[in-house]
């Protein structure tokens, strides 16, 4: 039913290194369950609950399997035949039963009492083919009690040892959580580049591979796999030669990378003057110190809502002002760019109220949600200002699709203002007040917002997304995602143009700028700023420093004229990898 020997997968490079480790399967711990005694009075309930959790089971499998079966197969989707077999397993049922009847035990403690034994038949077994099936019952047993306990996914946070962490998928709450001294490399069957969690991965430095489709199939805890994060590959149970082969490659990654940070603290000047500022992006504020070491000037884009989505509850003011302050403290005198929060898409805070929606990315996000909750807003707000007083403080709002919503979004912050003012409360009176440009709408009215915003910051993983329809989390349609499609090239010259015709600066704070050949052609657009993942930022700063600004405008220059993203990408790629080769990871 799996295979045991080893499989390349390939799916979607997310964070560039090599990992080599073994496998923690997520979702597949066991899940506690006290030996508790019912009361006889109860026992037909138990025994009703017991029936009702294996009809949820059942749907919950006969779903995956439909879906394995429309996209990979019949042969594939057997394996959840048998998954249903174990679950219709009549011995197994009555011996479940027996337990609760006769034993007065819960149905979670008499099932997986059950399918332990079954599942240690199994193991024992000769022929090879029933040591895979005790695996199999493990996962039907786990299914089936987190349906009884009404728990729909376990916790990432208990995770000990060093692994490399396989998963379906991960919410970017999730990937918030994890460490790169526990997490060596992260797998996951769907996402693509730019969601949420490959960024979380970024930022910490964990090498990813997503958009692996069906990698949780052929894996089982405890496999020893590489995620080669540099070519988008998943190596499942490598042969030594290609172990020693992986860890070669991992060692000259590695050397490589420090060997870019030896100009960490140079400027990002290209060889003919042009000086861009080079930012990064962070989550949490504990991420600037890491920011600072990896070559950042100051911080382009402080992710606010990973800090209320961390919490329980709605962050107080003093609470947010000191974590914001934190920041623009260390990176002083260069900016420490917050924006405001961005919860809606695919980040969620239950008690902000934000819900699953049908169409999340389309729906109520970003400074829709900010200007809907204006208490919410303005407590943030205040924050923000205040973190002034202690560096170079500038706020974004994210989302904004037309000239009501700046208007608005700014009509609350000469509010806010004026409350800290007349409460004597001390605040940065200069902070510039920018926009993220993430929505075709925005490009398109861009002369009218650049006269009323201080800056733009292109947020290109939206923007693409918008711009070009395609889910930015779905692995099906990755390969559509595509950052030099002429319609993202002429929007970001669209957007240079209208905020310099203002005189503001343009920035890029979406993963295209931490691209080395998309790099390139924004410096040759004429962006002002650079904002991207603390990891990348080496590289980046090493491929603004190797090109003349005069010569990546050429090059800008012609791939607007190209008509499809085929066209510019070969044409890009064959000029910068042939005039640069050094500033490419190998
Ligand atoms: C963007 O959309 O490019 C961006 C930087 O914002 P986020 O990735 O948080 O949506
Ligand atoms: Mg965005």
């Amino acid at each position: 039913m799996r295979t045991p020997e080893s499989i390349v997968i390939s799916g979607v490079p997310a964070s560039p290194g090599i990992a080599i480790g073994s496998v923690h399967l997520f979702e597949q711990e066991e899940l506690h369950i006290g030996d508790r005694d019912i009361s006889a009075d109860l026992v037909e309930q138990e025994v009703e609950r017991f029936k009702a959790g294996l009809v949820s089971t059942r749907e919950e499998i006969e779903q995956i399997r439909e879906t394995i079966r429309a996209e990979l197969g019949d042969e594939q989707a057997k394996i959840f035949d048998a998954h249903l077999m174990i679950l219709d397993d009549v011995t197994a049922l009555e011996e479940t039963m027996r337990a609760i009847r006769e034993e007065l035990k819960t149905a979670e403690f008499a099932y997986r009492r059950t399918l332990s034994r079954v599942a240690e038949e199994f193991d024992v077994a000769e022929d090879e083919h029933f040591r895979n099936t005790a695996a199999d019952v493990r996962d039907v047993k786990r299914r089936v009690i987190r349906h009884l306990l009404g728990k729909p996914r376990p916790s990432l946070g208990n995770i000990e040892g060093q692994i490399v962490l396989v998963a379906h998928d991960l919410t970017p709450s999730e990937a918030a959580m994890l460490s790169k001294d526990v997490v060596l490399g992260i797998a996951t069957d769907s996402g693509g580049r730019t969601s949420h969690a490959a960024i979380m991965a970024r930022s910490r430095g964990i090498p990813a591979v997503v958009g692996l489709k069906y990698a949780t199939l052929h894996i089982r805890q405890g496999d020893t796999v590489v995620v080669d994060g540099n070519r988008g590959k998943l190596d499942v149970n490598p042969s030594p030669d290609d172990l020693d082969e992986y860890a070669r490659r991992q060692k000259q990654f590695l050397a490589l990378e420090n060997s870019l940070l030896v100009d960490r603290e140079l400027p990002a000047v290209t060889p003919d003057g042009r000086q861009l500022e080079l930012s990064a992006n962070i989550e949490m504020p504990e991420e600037a110190e890491l920011a600072l070491a990896r070559g950042a000037r100051g911080i382009g884009l402080y992710r606010t809502e990973f800090f209320y989505m961390r919490s329980a509850r709605l962050p107080e003011e003093d609470e947010q002002y000191e974590a914001y302050r934190k920041v623009a403290e260390l990176v002083s005198p260069h900016p420490a760019i917050i924006r405001t929060v961005d919860v809606g898409g695919d980040k969620f805070a239950s008690y902000l109220g934000t819900r699953r929606e049908n169409n999340p990315f389309l729906g109520w996000r970003g400074i829709r949600f900010s200007l809907e909750r204006e208490e919410i807003f303005k407590v943030q707000l205040r924050a923000i200002f205040r973190a002034g007083v202690s560096g170079n403080v500038k706020l974004m709002f994210p989302m904004i699709s037309s000239l009501d919503e700046l208007r608005q979004a700014n009509a609350l912050c000469k509010q806010a203002r004026e409350e800290l003012r007349s409460s004597g409360v001390p605040f940065g009176e200069n902070c510039e007040i920018g926009i993220m440009v993430e929505t075709p709408a925005a490009v398109l009215i861009a002369d009218s917002l650049a006269r009323e915003a201080d800056f733009f910051s292109i947020g290109t993983n939206d923007l693409i997304q918008y711009t070009l329809a395609v889910d930015r989390g779905n692995e099906k349609i990755a390969h559509l995602y595509d950052p030099f499609h002429p319609a993202i090239l002429r929007s970001i010259k669209t957007l240079v143009d209208a905020g310099h015709r203002q005189d503001i600066w343009v920035g890029v704070c979406g993963e295209m700028c931490g691209d080395p050949v998309s790099a390139v052609i924004l410096l040759g657009l004429g962006l002002d700023e650079f904002s991207t993942s603390p990891y990348l930022l080496p590289e980046i700063k090493t491929v603004i420093r190797s090109v003349s600004f005069a010569e990546a405008k050429a090059l800008a220059e012609k791939a607007l004229r190209l008509s499809t993203a085929a066209d510019v990408r070969s044409f890009v790629e064959e000029r910068i990898v042939r005039k640069f080769p050094h500033v490419l990871f190998p």
